[in-house]
């Protein structure tokens, strides 16, 4: 009987957006599995494309003549049965693509040994002159900038795709290692023979014997400065060495290897409640999801890992989630602390590789915990017994490109498969999440108290208004008056620079002219390192100006706050001061951001300068001042989610302070002191802020009492964009119910890489309807790539500008 496999192909339109019948050829009946990629041709031409295969049947559904698999790239299935049915939710709740969703849920590693090939979607004339009848063109082979210009236009007006396909000869990731083949004496032998002069020749000769004592044999790479290839090629024709290969074990996280386990502590009474609770649902049928309301420092860590180790005694795994790179280095150390190799790490700090090799560890059953940013709640663990995310509210748990989803609803999802308990835990959680604990859905739990007993910091709100004759450079006489203090008693200052929007930026004080990108509606972003200006959008980059382009004058300045320009007053005010200045550009580098936590934790600076990335989850025992610049930068941004954003934020960054037996104090500087984000921060009063801000959400409609989606459109003409978007909405208004429709508006940053944007964002409650409406939008304007337009939808955006 014939077996076929349904595949579905790496082409992600949504005319291929099922899966496809293959034969299964009869060596391969015994070999494929679902999960497995496999190379088939496909369409027109027959060309070779890579796919994944989701089934197995016995029978076609297609009714014609059927082509066989042609080759498999994973001899073994690199997804297994849950993932795949995970894969194919995620498209559905995500409006994305299966195959974009499978090829999100893979470690990029294993596309690496792929190679771009740029196929046509659409047949025009100008595509079929471009193509003639090649099925394909090779990516790296395109040297032509203007015909890569074309085809890069082209595949954004959805007329090409770009595929992936195996390259020849892949390479495995391998260093090479020396090794010594003689014994000391016929060393000895060998260097009697070797002439005086020869002095690298012995110094190899000597080298080569005293490795030839170790254990492990040293890497060609540690010695290459030494020793030149020719010369180790010359040895080893002598028979001196031999050259060895092995694959290359990367190790994250190198200088925990041989750590001592850290032992559980003593639980505090409202530690121990939480524990019991969320235990007893690890051992129950089906567990309702939890909500930990912890304020800082109550020791939800503690409690993590408490619980991870009940789920391993149970036999299980744990899975659980960290925020965005900032919160990794502390967290990481404390659960690889714990729980030492059992842990495997996935976060994008990490090379393609390193996360490939934690990636096999899991799936090998290597690693019974993971711990990792929004991806890792892909990680192919089995037999999940609990799922954490901690710092819930965090927006970076959000994926903005295809598919846009929310980990923690993925994690909720695995959660109902795995019938396992989940804990969101936060001191500021989330309204939509907190709004479900009062429903009943999640289970709310508490930690109301620090550990260390000390009260919550003091918040003292400065009136920037009222400080204007005192205000030296954007601080406040009290801010730098409580700096010097700390400086004085050797204690250590959090310096937190709010950094939404588009802050640094260069306008004339004469004629008042903004300097914005030639391709985008948007001003350019000032860079002092490299003394450029950049969209931060396209990449465009040009000089700083020195006179203005628009009148000449020379009045041309930067403004806004940037953390260098913060720095540069410390530097006037304080000049003893030592500062670390911790931002996007002083954290690029791999691994820059522990290291500078490290410096900071070993008191080698007085004051941590930083945006948003160091207000979370950072635990210092020397810093006892936490100073917010400027509070109510996001304050002004049209979002609903404004006040909820500010509130987290000022509460987190506050928490940072008085973490172990000195009391910590907080000053934070506003224009907006009386707003009741602010105040309710002042007094670390979430509950009061919930309610406060329900009511608000309540009257305007707004999630969690709506769901919302946004729907996005794009043409790089900006009245097909308007047309398109029009007649969107149109549709759209016919097939609603009770949902309410906004827009259709100009994006927030109407023109985007030459491309105009239009959107829709609708509030819905119980709208199933409409969901199945989207979806067919979706479809019908796909068909319509051709004529260049784009579409998105985003469920529950982030932002809505
Ligand atoms: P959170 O994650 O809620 O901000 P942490 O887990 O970082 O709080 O705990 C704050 C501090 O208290 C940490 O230094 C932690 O080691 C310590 N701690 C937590 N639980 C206990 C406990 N039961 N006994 C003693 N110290 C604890
Ligand atoms: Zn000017
Ligand atoms: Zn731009």
């Amino acid at each position: 009987m014939a077996v076929i496999a349904k595949v579905i192909v790496d082409v992600p339109t949504m005319q291929t957006d099922q899966p496809y019948d293959y034969l299964v050829p009869e060596a391969l009946v015994q070999a494929v599995q679902p999960g497995m990629r496999v190379v088939v041709n496909f369409g027109k031409g027959s060309r070779e494309v890579v796919g994944m295969v989701v089934d197995l049947a016995d029978a076609a559904d297609f009714a014609g003549e059927l082509k066989s698999i042609k080759a498999v790239i994973d001899l073994a299935p690199v997804m297994n049965q849950e993932l795949l049915a995970l894969s194919k939710w995620l498209a559905a709740s995500t409006f994305a693509f299966w195959i974009t969703c499978i090829n999100t849920m893979l470690p990029a590693m294993l596309k690496a040994n792929m190679e771009k090939i740029i196929v046509p979607i659409v047949h025009n004339e100008a595509v079929d002159a471009m193509f003639g009848d090649q099925s394909g063109l090779l990516f790296d082979q395109i040297t032509d900038l203007a015909v890569m210009g074309q085809l890069m236009q082209w595949q954004q007006a959805g007329w090409v795709t770009t595929e992936y396909r195996l390259k020849k000869n892949q390479k495995v990731k391998k260093e090479t290692l020396i090794k010594p083949l003689l014994n000391r004496p016929a060393y000895q032998a060998a260097l009697a023979t070797v002439k005086k002069n020869a002095v690298k020749q012995r110094e190899l000769l000597e080298a080569l014997m005293q490795w030839q004592d170790d254990a492990d044999s040293p890497k060609l790479t540690s010695i290459n400065k030494r020793f030149s290839r020719p010369q180790l090629n010359a040895a080893q024709e002598k028979g001196w060495l031999a050259f060895e290969q092995r694959e290359i074990y990367r190790d994250p996280y190198p200088e925990m290897a041989n750590q001592a386990l850290t032992q559980p502590l003593t639980l505090t009474d409202s530690q121990a409640k939480v524990v019991a609770s969320v235990s007893a649902a690890i051992h129950a049928a089906s567990p309702t999801p939890f909500l930990l309301e912890g304020v800082t420092g109550s020791g939800k860590t503690e409690v993590y890992l408490q619980l991870m180790a009940e789920a391993l005694r149970a036999g299980k795994t744990a899975l659980m989630l960290v925020p965005e790179i900032a919160l990794t280095p502390q967290m990481v150390n404390r659960v690889r602390g714990r729980f030492g190799a059992a842990v495997a790490v996935l976060h994008s700090g990490l090379s393609d590789g390193e996360k490939y090799d934690e990636w096999r560890r899991i799936e090998r059953k290597e690693a019974s915990i993971v711990v990792g940013a929004r991806s890792a709640v892909f990680a192919p663990l089995e037999n999940i017994g609990l799922l954490i995310m901690d710092e819930e509210h965090e927006t970076s748990y959000k994926q903005e490109d295809n598919p846009r989803y929310h980990a923690r609803d993925v994690l909720l999802h695995r959660a109902r498969t795995h019938q396992a308990p989940v804990v969101l835990g936060s001191a500021t959680p989330s309204l939509e999440s907190r709004a479900r604990a009062q429903k009943g859905v999640y289970t709310l739990l508490s930690l109301p108290e620090r550990i260390n007993q000390q009260p919550l910091p003091d918040v003292h709100i400065i009136d920037m208004r009222q400080a204007v004759e005192s205000i030296q450079g954007d601080f406040s006489k009290e801010l730098l008056d409580a700096l010097q203090m700390r400086l004085e008693r050797h204690e250590q200052s959090v310096l937190l620079l709010n950094r939404r929007g588009y802050s640094s930026f260069v306008m004339c004080r004469e004629c008042g002219f903004v300097k914005t990108c030639p391709n985008c509606d948007i001003s350019l972003t000032l860079h002092m390192d490299s003394h450029t200006l950049k969209c931060h959008y396209c990449g465009h980059e040009e000089p700083i100006p020195n006179v203005c382009p628009n009148c000449g004058s020379k009045k041309i300045r930067y403004y806004g706050t940037g953390t260098q320009k913060i720095e540069e007053q410390l530097a006037q005010y304080l000049p003893q001061a030592r500062v670390l200045r911790m931002d996007v550009d002083t954290t690029k580098k791999k691994g820059a951001h522990a290291r500078m936590l490290k410096q900071f934790g070993e008191q080698k600076a007085d004051i941590l300068l930083g945006t948003q990335m160091i207000a979370k989850g950072l635990d210092f025992p020397n810093v006892t001042l936490v100073g917010v610049i400027n509070a109510d930068t996001a304050l002004g941004l049209p979002d609903f989610r404004a006040s909820e954003r500010t509130f987290q934020l000022l509460t987190q960054v506050s928490g940072r302070a008085g973490r172990a037996d000195k009391p910590g104090h907080v000053i934070v500087q506003t224009y907006n002191p009386d707003h009741y984000a602010i105040q309710f921060a002042r007094m670390h009063d979430y509950e009061g802020f919930y309610r406060q801000e329900m009511q608000l959400r309540h009257q305007g409609d707004y999630p969690p009492y709506y769901y919302t989606v946004k729907v996005t459109v794009s043409h790089e003409d900006a009245n097909q964009a308007a047309k398109a978007a029009f007649s969107l909405g149109k549709q759209l208004q016919g097939a609603l119910g009770s949902a309410i429709m906004l827009g259709p508006t100009p994006g927030a940053i109407a023109r985007l890489k030459n491309r105009y944007y239009y959107q829709i964002v609708l509030k819905y409650k119980h709208e199933d309807r409409l969901l199945e409406m989207l979806h067919l939008m979706r479809d019908e304007t796909q068909k319509s790539a051709r004529q260049g337009f784009t579409i998105a939808f985003d469920r529950e955006p982030q932002s809505f500008i």
